[in-house]
């Protein structure tokens, strides 16, 4: 069923009014110094249609760092340069561990479990790293294409702070690179992850170069074919199963859309052949999700009839 996205503004504004009542519910990411700054009571939320449309509530115009949510957008494109043999150096199953976890990078043998957990996320960057000096470009290039907006960039200060603390980062780099399945520095592909994860846009920014991913790889708007057949259904298949952290079964069950998180209190959503979300608030509860933004999308794929199920 077709939805426009003025149809959904009433809804949007009931669910921002609603979140603000979550407010001190869950707690900043702590490992990254600056993310720890952010003013906790903010909520945003924006839904791209495949008419173009947008409909948006609360801060949806306020950039915010979208961390782990740009490990989607590096996938993309390492499956762009390798096609289906990015497969033979990382897993399409859920790890069962903390996102950051090194235990299974020597239990499978340096084959991290999947593109989502940080070690399949460096093997992924190790990949970008391969093909263009300054990787960072590529990503924010891309992202600016996806988004239509050249307001997206990276946070240096988000990367710098990162790269201070960065320890299990590295650990987990240099343990690849000692399983053979990094062709860059260790130091370097750490150095590029970081700096995709610390790209800022907002959420009206986000629901826009998330539709690619709503429709068949295609962007809705200019009609260009930004994905390859076919690949928008398997990039979702592993948000569904791997992207909200340990919670993906919960989010699964409760919302019922492929998604991607991260520690900067955002959420990416999908919904085929219908239209893309982005909502955002910084406070995460203990497994890493942000707490108003899950319920933001319960209620909301409850109350559209959202799930793919
Ligand atoms: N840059 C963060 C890290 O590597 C991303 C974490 C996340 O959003 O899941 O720990």
């Amino acid at each position: 069923m077709t939805i426009a996205a003025e149809e959904l503004a009433p809804l949007l504004a009931e669910i921002a009014a609603e979140a603000s009542g979550r407010f001190g519910e869950g707690r900043l990411h702590a490992t990254i110094p600056r993310l720890a700054q952010v003013d906790p009571n903010q909520f945003g939320i924006a839904v791209a249609t495949l008419d173009g449309g947008i409909a948006k509530a609360g801060a949806a115009d306020v950039p915010f760092s979208i961390q782990s949510i740009s490990k989607v957008f590096s996938l993309c494109l390492a499956l762009d340069y390798l096609g289906e043999d990015l497969w033979e150096r990382v897993g399409r199953n859920p790890s069962g561990l903390r996102f950051n976890s090194l235990t299974r990078i020597e239990q499978e043998q340096g084959r991290p479990m999947n593109p989502f957990v940080n070690p399949g996320a460096l093997v992924v960057a190790d990949c970008l790293v391969d093909r263009a000096a300054t990787p960072i470009h590529t990503m924010i290039g891309l992202l600016r294409r996806l988004a239509h907006s050249n307001r997206v960039s990276c946070d240096y200060e988000v990367a710098k702070s990162e790269l201070s603390m960065a320890f299990r980062n590295y650990a987990a780099a240099a343990l690849l690179k000692e399983y053979g399945n990094l062709r860059g520095e260790p130091r370097a592909v750490v150095h590029a992850y970081t700096h995709f994860c610390a790209a800022r846009m907002s959420c009206v920014e986000l629901a826009r170069a998330a539709l690619p991913l709503a429709n068949e790889g295609r962007d809705p708007v200019t009609g260009a074919q930004i994905l390859p057949p076919g690949r928008s259904r398997r990039v979702n298949s592993l948000m569904l199963t791997c992207g909200l952290y340990d919670a993906a079964g919960d989010f699964a069950y409760r919302v019922g859309l492929p998604a991607k998180s991260g520690v900067g209190g955002g959420i990416m959503a999908i919904v085929p052949n219908r239209m893309a979300i982005a909502v955002w608030s910084p406070e995460l509860d203990p497994l890493g999700n942000s707490v108003a933004g899950f319920a933001a999308l319960e209620r909301l794929a409850r109350d559209a009839d959202l799930s793919v199920f």
